[in-house]
């Protein structure tokens, strides 16, 4: 690989771990980060505490410019890859450059679902992935004193404390559908409700919403199969999905995320995938599975550097981390830390 060139599309945990390992271990080999986000490399799981004004802006960010200059890896942000052609070598920019790899490694993550029953309400919608999102929570909390939080998954729970930390007043749906990837035992249930309400959090039980309108700025009426209500925000957190559309029709396979074996190969040649976006096989199970989660990205990113460049390392799941959520497994432990 040396003196060839190595992508890697995105620019989060898996991105930076995959980067560093190339560099570690190949300094001539050429390396380019893409990222959508004009954002530096952060920490999304500081979003929250963020929102919550426990943290600087700056506080986010992990990685300073300067590292990259000091390893000659060259990162392009703001930047999204909306094709790719594995044959010819090249992927195609928004603004329609057109870049040559010899080697990539996608690492573009997840975003935000929302059920298609609710895509209507879209717009009424907060969601917490980026600082840009979080930026959007922190101009309407200066208005807003109360908050309905819909869906659940991990981040709900976390950011649902935040804002209760802030003297929010929160309300919380809990439907049956709540809490993906875990799937909504009623012991499940108790101890959400116990938790959250310890947190003067209100849980409203099996209730799910009907119409939002907005009625001003920072007034909108939630109408549920229960009591209506008004509330100054709706955050919709209904888990995360791989963000793989710019890759449906490129000839790679894709199922919910990018199918890779468990040494996170593609079938392209030189091509692995890492992180949220990615579907591992494990042959012992016979199946694939997901990951979510910051420290399962890192681990996989520098699998996949080290394997692109000849290594033999597949990725490992511990069964204590394993769910399984709509007929897929899911290895998390991030629930854990609740
Ligand atoms: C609010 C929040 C709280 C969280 N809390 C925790 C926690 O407490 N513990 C935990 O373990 N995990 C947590 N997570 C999950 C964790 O952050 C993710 O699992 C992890 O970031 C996944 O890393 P990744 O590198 O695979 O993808 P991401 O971090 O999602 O990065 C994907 C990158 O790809 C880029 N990208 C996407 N599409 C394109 C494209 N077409 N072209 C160019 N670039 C593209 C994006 O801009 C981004 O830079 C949290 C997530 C959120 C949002």
């Amino acid at each position: 690989m040396a003196q060839e060139h190595c992508v890697i599309i995105g620019n989060g945990p898996a991105a930076n771990a995959a980067a560093t390992a190339l560099r570690e271990n190949t300094p001539d080999l050429d390396v380019t980060i893409i990222g959508e986000e004009s954002f530096p490399h952060y920490r999304p799981h500081l979003l929250p505490d963020y929102v919550a004004g426990k943290l600087r802006r700056e506080d986010l960010y992990v990685t300073p410019t300067s590292y990259y200059e000091s390893c000659n890896i060259k990162v392009r942000l703001g930047q999204k890859v909306v094709a790719v052609d594995f044959d010819r070598r090249e992927l195609v920019l928004s603004h329609k450059e057109i870049v040559s790899f010899d080697a990539l490694i996608i690492t573009c993550g997840a975003r935000q679902r929302i059920p298609e029953k609710l895509q209507v309400f879209q717009d009424l919608f907060l969601t917490l992935k980026t600082p840009y999102d979080a930026g959007k929570w922190v101009a309407r909390l200066q208005s807003t004193d109360s908050v309905l939080i819909v869906g659940g998954d991990l981040t709900s729970l976390v950011f649902a404390k935040a804002l209760a930390s802030m003297e929010k007043k929160v309300l919380f749906l809990l439907e049956e559908e709540s809490f993906w990837p875990i799937p909504l035992s009623s012991d499940v249930a108790d101890q959400v409700r116990h938790r959250l309400s310890e947190k003067g959090i209100k849980v409203v039980d099996g209730s799910c919403i009907r119409r939002l309108a907005q009625r001003s700025h920072d007034s909108i009426e939630v109408e549920t199969d229960r009591d209506p209500c008004r509330v100054g925000a709706v955050g919709a957190f209904f888990g995360l999905v791989p963000n793989v559309k710019f890759l449906v029709r490129s000839g790679l396979d894709i199922e919910r995320g990018i199918l890779v074996d468990e040494y996170l190969r593609t079938h392209f040649d030189l091509v692995y995938a890492a992180g949220d976006c990615a579907q591992i096989y494990h042959p012992g199970l016979r199946d694939y599975w997901v990951s979510i989660g910051y420290q399962n990205a890192i681990e996989q990113g520098k699998i996949a550097a080290n394997n692109l460049l000849g290594g033999v390392c597949a990725v490992e799941i511990s069964p204590a981390s394993i769910f399984l959520a709509e007929g897929m497994m899911v290895n998390t432990s991030w629930w854990m830390e609740f």
